[in-house]
């Protein structure tokens, strides 16, 4: 078994105006989690998916624009980069090899200084865009200062597999576990779930491919989160494909776990189940 724990992690909490517009209670700010993945293997020591705001974003050494901050509300705390806790689990931050990323915007590609060493695997039209910044809504989701420290890029394009009918990047270079990147672009150019098996399930993170759990499940999306979804988007018809797909995955398998980056009740459902997965999984020798 190649991955033998898995850690749900919120690397930056949000709380957004207008809560109610997100599906939540009360009239205040909503709240948002920036949900990512620690996996222990077995022979890639640690692998991390998305990693949320880093060590310099919570110190206010990164700019991250006064527009964001006033209309999604990064809470910043300290406690809650991924470095922060995976140092908190006993863990050693330099085993982090592995960074795969659903795409590149603030709040997911924050922590990559924070393991300057990691290879970080990413959709090679997702990188290119955030790279290019062409678009002004590229010029605002993209910060060069998460990369100014030189990430050990690692790109890929769809080569002809696939995974559960969907094309799928599944073959990751340096990397013996079997987590792989499923294409879902709309809300960035090259944005991509990450899969992973987690013991006899699979993880399935779908990043922004989705908003609110109401998605998937085959309602609608809160008013405010379709908002937000069509106003950072820059393919409406590819992140709509995407969306489809993913609810499809979910209506055809029952192995799967889907979630999202922001909706923090499926990160509590999962956080809450991770450990008997833990119990579950043989120890190794
Ligand atoms: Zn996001």
């Amino acid at each position: 078994m190649a991955i033998r724990n898995v850690h749900h992690l919120n690397c930056g909490t949000m709380c957004p105006v207008g809560g109610w517009l997100l599906g939540q209670k009360g009239l205040g700010r909503g709240r948002l989690v920036a949900h990512c993945v620690l996996l222990e293997t077995d022979r890639d020591d640690l692998v991390l998916i998305d990693t949320g705001f880093g060590t310099r974003d919570v110190a206010h050494q990164t700019p991250l624009r006064r527009s964001f901050r006033a209309m999604v509300g990064p809470r910043l705390d300290a406690d809650e980069p991924a470095i922060v806790q995976i140092r908190a689990l006993g863990l050693d931050p330099r085993a982090v090899r592995h960074i795969v990323v659903t795409h590149l915007d603030v709040d997911h590609a924050g922590g990559l200084s924070d393991f300057p060493e990691a290879r970080v695997h990413v959709h090679a039209r997702e990188h290119a865009a955030a790279m290019a910044r062409t678009r002004p809504i590229e010029r605002q989701r993209y910060l060069p200062e998460h990369w100014s420290h030189g990430p050990r890029w690692e790109v890929y394009s769809e080569d002809g597999d696939t995974w559960r009918g969907l094309p799928a990047i599944t073959r990751l270079r340096g990397l013996d576990a079997d987590v792989a990147l499923v294409p879902m672009h709309g809300h960035t150019r090259g944005h991509s779930a990450v899969i992973a098996p987690a013991g006899d399930r699979w993880l399935v993170h779908a990043g922004d491919a989705y908003f609110h759990r109401r998605t998937v499940e085959g309602g609608a999306a809160p008013i405010g989160i379709a908002a937000f979804e069509r106003y950072t988007q820059i393919d409406g018809a590819a992140r709509r494909a995407s969306a489809a797909a993913l609810r499809q995955l979910r209506e055809h398998y029952t192995d799967l776990d889907v979630f999202c980056a922001h909706d923090p009740v499926e990160l509590d459902a999962l956080a809450a189940a991770a450990p008997a997965l833990r119990a579950a999984a043989p120890r190794p020798a």
